[in-house]
């Protein structure tokens, strides 16, 4: 056995007794034989067995032969040992000849140890006030609008990631995260979690994301102190001192995403504010309704208004104005138009995914952070979902569910499937599509497991975990929620790596750090990327192919909190 490097893959939290996906994995060779031509893996309740002598009734008993099955995928070849018959509260580990699992344990709330670490990251990461122990007050003099050189308070918010910068699109993700938690828990204490904390966060999220809106267009600026002139200029720490010279700059951009999401945060603070602030509820609403009226206005796309789907159901749950719903079934009805229906590209293997002029939709052309769009068509999974849970009785609902289902059934299920470890792959294309490192999937259809640029799949498979709680829960059916619950896994070391990219819980070979603050618990990084040419799994510092695989960041540590929040209150069987 290889101490430092065990071979034998499990997530090193647990699983919640009703998980009927438990399952761990052991890469091996294609010409491998197993001992008499079989594969026993023993499930071993540590548990119980520290109490009973050796040998005894009781030790054997707490040894739990499985026997293990034989999965080959493009990923690799893997014995696969399914312990889902497991579910008896205790301490365990997978042995399997001689190598052994991480322990990890078995018990209906231990994904609750994640909630008040995921929000130590909030604490740590807030800018603009002292966090003892890991950095003074900074930043009280953000910043300067670059191109008109005014001073303007923008004091506040939370860093960006393992740096300093304070993009906006990231200020509201984190704030619309931390608002659909409390809508989960409206006592975060009931999951370990500080309502102290909570509330102080809540209020800083308001306090800081309405300095960011356009008095002219109410349209949130995006850039600030964040790559005005060159990148990562603004990754220092400050004097402090408005007008001294070291103020860090503003830029007075915007993007849909970062109208999305800022829609979305103050839809979120208004249904926080609702019982406390009845003023500040009414300015976020109208913040909100202000963006999206600019949106329609400024930031004009072909596929409005499919883009701002989730902006109009998140302001949906919070105001009954009908103006929200007739806009979301209109971008609803032109989503289901581009759907795929039964057999396309030479194949009937995958179906329920969108086209857009003949092509898989939403890759963007594989550009930048293209080359996505399993994880695009998850947020349509997370849209139809809470389009089914806000309007049950609409008349376009029973199309909403069967769309919903047929992409589930037909295209993510199956993609999953694809990898042992259950997590979604990045990328469906074709043959003819300029993907370097493409697979053959289906006839004409390729796939990728993962993306090639920018910062690794933990956010987005958070999302999709997300997503697949909401599915579980709009249409009553659990295994979808326990198919999210693979997605989380995955970001705690169900990986190739063996690796947990959450620091604090699990096990760790990876260089998660911040330059300027050290660790920082409840942090997670970006994640796995992909090798260009041969769409192999890495995470690294590489620096040439990416230096954000390693580098903590606000996104996934929120969307793991909102995930977590969804998939604790379902059940996953
Ligand atoms: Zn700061």
């Amino acid at each position: 056995m290889n101490t430092t490097h065990p071979v034998l893959h499990v997530n090193h939290v647990g699983f919640r007794p009703d998980d009927p996906l438990k399952r761990a994995l052991v890469p091996v060779a294609s010409d491998r034989i197993g001992w008499l031509g079989g594969e026993t893996f023993h499930g071993v309740e540590v548990s119980s067995l520290i109490r009973h002598p050796f040998g005894s009734p009781e030790w054997m008993a707490a040894h739990h032969p499985i026997r293990g099955t034989r999965e080959r995928t493009p990923l690799g070849e893997y014995l696969v040992c399914d312990l889902s018959a497991l579910s008896t509260r205790g301490g365990y580990q997978i042995h399997h000849e001689g190598s052994r699992s991480v322990p990890f344990m078995i018990y209906r709330d231990v994904w609750k140890r994640c909630f008040r670490l995921l929000l130590e990251w909030y604490r740590i990461a807030a800018c603009g006030e002292a966090v003892p122990g890991w950095h003074e007050a900074c930043h009280l003099d953000d910043g300067r609008i670059a191109d008109i050189g005014k001073t303007q308070d923008f004091v506040g918010g939370w860093h960006d990631a393992g740096d300093l910068r304070k993009w906006t699109s990231t200020m509201a993700f984190v704030t619309h995260s931390l608002a659909d938690f409390v809508r989960e828990y409206p006592d975060p204490s009931a999951v370990g979690a500080d309502p102290d904390l909570v509330r102080h966060q809540l209020e800083r999220a308001a306090d800081y994301l309405i300095k960011t809106l356009d008095p002219d267009t109410g349209l949130p600026w995006h850039s600030i102190a964040s790559d005005v002139r060159v990148p990562n200029e603004s990754g220092v720490w400050t004097d402090n001192i408005p007008n001294s010279g070291d103020e860090r700059e503003v830029k007075r951009d915007t993007s849909p995403a970062t109208a999305d999401h800022c829609v979305r945060a103050f839809a979120g603070l208004a249904d926080w504010f609702e019982s406390r602030d009845p003023e500040r509820r009414r300015a976020f609403l109208s913040a909100a309704r202000r963006i999206l009226d600019s949106w329609k206005n400024h930031l004009q796309r072909e596929n409005q208004p499919e883009d701002m789907l989730d902006a109009l159901l998140a302001l949906a749950r919070t105001d009954p104005s009908p103006e929200w719903r007739i806009l979301a079934a209109e971008g609803l009805r032109r989503l289901l138009d581009r759907q795929v229906h039964g057999t396309c590209f030479g194949q009937k293997q995958f179906t329920g995914f969108f086209v857009r002029n003949g092509m898989p939709d939403e890759n963007e052309n594989f550009q930048g952070r293209g080359g996505r769009n399993l994880f695009r068509y998850a947020r349509r999974v997370r849209q139809l979902s809470r389009a089914l849970l806000l309007w049950p009785a609409h008349p376009e609902s029973a199309r909403w569910k069967d769309g919903l289902t047929l992409l589930l059934e037909g295209c993510l299920e199956p993609m999953t499937r694809m990898s042992p470890f259950r997590a979604l792959p990045a990328c469906l294309c074709l043959q003819s599509d300029p993907v370097p490192g493409k697979r053959p999937l289906s006839g004409a259809l390729c796939f990728r497991y993962f993306g090639i640029h920018a910062e690794g799949n933990n956010c987005e498979l958070a999302q999709t975990a997300e997503a697949f709680g909401l599915a579980a829960r709009a249409l009553a059916d659990p295994r979808w929620a326990a198919l999210g619950q693979k997605q989380i896994e995955w970001i705690f070391g169900f990986n190739p790596f063996d690796c947990c990219m959450m620091t604090g819980l699990g096990y760790s070979t990876a260089a998660v750090f911040s330059p300027f603050v050290g660790q920082i618990p409840g942090a997670i990084v970006g994640g796995i990327l992909g090798t260009p040419h041969e769409d192999q799994p890495l995470l690294c510092m590489n620096r040439q192919l990416s230096p954000m695989m390693m580098e903590y960041w606000s996104a996934p540590t929120a969307a793991v909190l909102a995930a977590l929040a969804v998939l604790e209150n379902q059940p996953f069987s």
